[in-house]
């Protein structure tokens, strides 16, 4: 769990993962300290990131004398160098990082992470593609899926939740799915409730079982 009041996270790896990451948390408010062995990269970050050091960080002593191992959280943005994300993600552990996400590139990879004791463990090319998925093929706008089989969809209302409220086209109980925003053409998203009436062409926020959320999207 993320601890509440520090808000500092050490990026290993400013490639394309760990600099938007870390673009991301500076823009939250965060404190950063980036680092990578390639100067170049680190030059082009020094001015955005809280802190920036060129260092390899397989070596434990590296990491700190750079105080790494006293941050909460430290993210391992390496990818490509399988041997250098492992190596780092065991310093960490030695070091007792409380929260150690780690990037993999393959399913292999991120056993290996996990196996190790990463914390977290993020495969960004494979969860996009999979979410990607469901955009290409369906009618959804937007797909979330989280743990256990449980998804979050941004899709245009199919009909069969149109015209009456959603109270009456009892929509949880008959596709196993909960409606809880809607958004009118040209309006914000408001929370819906039992007494919404869904209009064709109104775009809506729906939870529920990632299959049931599937099935809901594809009626028509
Ligand atoms: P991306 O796909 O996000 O660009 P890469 O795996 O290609 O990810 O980039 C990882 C970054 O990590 C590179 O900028 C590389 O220089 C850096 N890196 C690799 N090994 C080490 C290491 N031992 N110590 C510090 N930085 C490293």
């Amino acid at each position: 769990q993320q601890h509440t009041g520090d808000q500092r996270v050490a990026v290993i790896g400013l490639g394309r993962f760990g600099s938007s990451l870390a673009g991301e948390l500076m823009r939250r408010g965060w404190e950063v300290l980036g680092v990578d062995e390639d100067e170049r990269l680190v030059q082009r970050h020094s001015e955005t990131l809280t802190h920036v050091a060129v260092a390899d960080c397989t070596d434990i002593e590296v990491l700190r004398q750079l105080g790494v191992h006293e941050f909460p959280s430290v993210v391992v943005a390496i990818g490509t160098d399988i041997e250098a994300s492992i190596l780092v993600t065991s310093n960490l552990l030695d070091d007792s990082v409380p929260n150690i996400w780690a990037k993999a590139i393959s399913r292999q990879h991120g056993k290996i992470l996990e196996r190790l004791g990463a914390h977290h463990v993020v495969l960004p090319e494979h969860e996009m593609g999979e979410r990607v998925a469901h955009l290409v093929t369906g009618r959804m706008l937007d797909f979330i899926e989280f743990d256990d089989d449980y998804a979050l969809v941004k899709t245009v209302a199919p009909e069969v939740a149109t015209g009456v409220p959603l109270g009456v086209s009892a929509v949880r109980t008959k596709h196993g799915v909960t409606v809880v925003g809607i958004k009118r053409p040209g309006q914000d998203f408001t929370h819906a409730t039992a007494e919404t009436v869904v209009a064709p062409g109104d775009v809506i926020i729906v939870t529920g079982r990632t299959e049931a959320v599937e099935a809901f999207t594809e009626l028509s």
